[in-house]
C-alpha cells in the first residue's frame, strides 16, 4: 500500500474552526472570501487568486473565487470545487470539538457543508508546499450562492479555469464518488376561475380550488420509476370563506436521470391541469376557467460515464491507498451538475459531513484527514 501524505491535523482543525466561525449565508460570502484570499497570500504566496464578476447576476457581495496553485510537476491541472455559502440558521456558529467530532452548540448548523471541503483543500495545499512534495498544478473553484439555486456556478466565468476535470467536495460518505445526478425542472401552474359570492350567487362562480384539487389528485407524484421523481410542493389560493376562489397557484418539480422521462412526466402533470380546466368550462370555447403554466430549468443532468479516464484515475487512487471507493448516483443537484454542463468534467467526492442542513450537523476530523490524503495522492 502506498504511503500517504501526512497532514497537520492540529492545523486542519484550527483552519476549519476559523472558517465555521465566519458567517457566510448565501449572498453574504464577502467575509469568508476575504479570509481565504488572505490565508493563501500569506501561506502560499505563489498562488494566483482570481474573482469573477458573477456577483452582478447572483446579488452576492462577491464573485466566485478561482485559486490557482502552480505545480512543480509537468501535467495538466485538475480542479477542486466547493461552495462558500451556508444555509440558515448559520449565523454566530459556536463550534464544539469533542472526541474527534465537530458539531455546533445545537442552535445553528455547523457549516461543514461545505467549509470542511475548503479546510481540507487549504490544509492539503499547505502540506504539499511545506513538505516540498512534487505535485501537479491545481485550481480551487469556490462558488457563492450554491444553497439558493446553484447561482454562483450558473454564472461562473469558466474562461478563467485552465483545468478540464476535477472533483466537487460536497457530499457525505467518504467512500463514495458520485458520477450521476438527475436533471430537474420546476413548474408553476396558475388557475384562473371566476369569483362570486359564495352565499348569494355561487352558481356564477368557478372554483379554482376545486379545479386544482381535481387536477392534483390525478397528477403523478412521488417516485415514478427507478430514475424519476416528482412532487407538488406548494399551493396557494382563495381569499375568504364566503368567496368562490378565483385564483390558485400550484408549484412543483420533476427530477430524472433520464431527460426523456423527465419531459414525459412534466407533460403528463401539466396536461392534468389543462384537462381539468377544460372539464370545468361552462361551455366549449369559454374563456374561463383557464390555466397558465411556466416551466423553468432547475439544473441539467450530470452523468460522467464509467469509462471516463479521470473517473478511473480517482478509483485507482482509492485502491492505491487502500480505500475502496464506490460509484453511486444521487437524487439531488449541486454545483457539479452545472460545471459538467459547462464542459468541466466533475465528479462529487464525499468528505464525511453528516446531517447537513440541520442543527445536528457534524463531521469527524478523521474523515477530513482521510479526504486530505486522497486528494494529496491525486495531486502527487
Ligand atoms: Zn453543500
Amino acid at each position: 500500500m502506498q504511503k500517504v501524505i501526512r497532514i497537520n491535523q492540529e492545523r486542519l482543525k484550527n483552519i476549519f474552526l476559523d472558517l465555521v466561525k465566519i458567517d457566510s449565508p448565501s449572498k453574504e460570502e464577502g467575509k469568508i472570501s476575504a479570509f481565504i484570499r488572505e490565508w493563501f497570500k500569506k501561506e502560499i504566496p505563489e498562488t494566483i487568486i482570481l474573482e469573477d464578476n458573477s456577483n452582478v447576476e447572483t446579488g452576492s457581495e462577491v464573485g466566485n473565487l478561482i485559486i490557482k496553485i502552480p505545480g512543480n510537476r509537468d501535467a495538466r491541472p485538475i480542479f477542486f470545487n466547493a461552495h462558500m455559502d451556508t444555509v440558515e440558521p448559520g449565523r454566530g456558529v459556536k463550534p464544539i470539538y469533542q472526541d474527534g467530532i465537530f458539531k455546533s452548540d445545537g442552535t445553528t448548523i455547523l457549516g461543514a457543508d461545505d467549509k470542511a471541503a475548503i479546510a481540507i483543500l487549504m490544509e492539503t495545499a499547505k502540506t504539499l508546499k511545506e513538505k516540498g512534495i512534487p505535485h501537479i498544478p491545481f485550481e480551487i473553484i469556490l462558488t457563492t450562492c450554491e444553497e439558493i439555486g446553484l447561482l454562483g456556478a450558473k454564472y461562473l466565468d469558466a474562461s478563467l479555469i485552465d483545468s478540464k476535470e476535477g472533483l466537487a467536495l460536497d457530499s457525505e460518505d467518504i467512500t463514495q464518488v458520485i458520477n450521476r445526478a438527475p436533471s430537474a425542472i420546476r413548474f408553476h401552474v396558475r388557475i384562473n376561475g371566476v369569483s362570486a359570492h359564495a352565499g348569494l350567487n355561487p352558481e356564477k362562480g368557478i372554483s379554482a380550488i376545486k379545479i386544482a384539487a381535481s387536477a392534483i389528485s390525478n397528477a403523478p407524484q412521488g417516485r415514478i420509476d427507478d430514475e424519476t421523481t416528482c412532487n407538488i410542493g406548494l399551493i396557494r389560493g382563495g381569499v375568504a370563506t364566503n368567496i368562490v376562489p378565483e385564483l390558485v397557484q400550484v408549484d412543483g418539480e420533476v427530477r430524472s436521470h433520464n431527460e426523456k422521462r423527465l419531459k414525459e412526466v412534466q407533460d403528463e402533470i401539466i396536461s392534468c391541469f389543462y384537462k381539468e380546466v377544460d372539464a370545468f368550462k361552462p361551455e366549449k370555447g369559454a374563456l374561463y376557467p383557464f390555466a397558465t403554466v411556466e416551466v423553468e430549468d432547475d439544473y441539467p443532468l450530470m452523468h460522467v460515464p464509467e469509462e471516463n479516464e479521470f473517473l478511473k484515475r480517482i478509483l485507482h487512487i482509492g485502491d492505491k491507498i487502500g480505500r475502496k471507493l464506490v460509484l453511486v448516483r444521487t437524487g439531488g443537484g449541486s454545483d457539479a451538475n452545472i460545471l459538467n454542463k459547462k464542459g468541466l468534467t466533475t465528479l462529487i467526492l464525499g468528505i464525511g459531513m453528516q446531517q447537513v442542513h440541520t442543527t445536528e450537523e457534524f463531521i469527524r476530523l478523521s474523515d477530513m484527514v482521510a479526504t486530505c490524503e486522497l486528494i494529496g495522492e491525486l495531486l502527487k
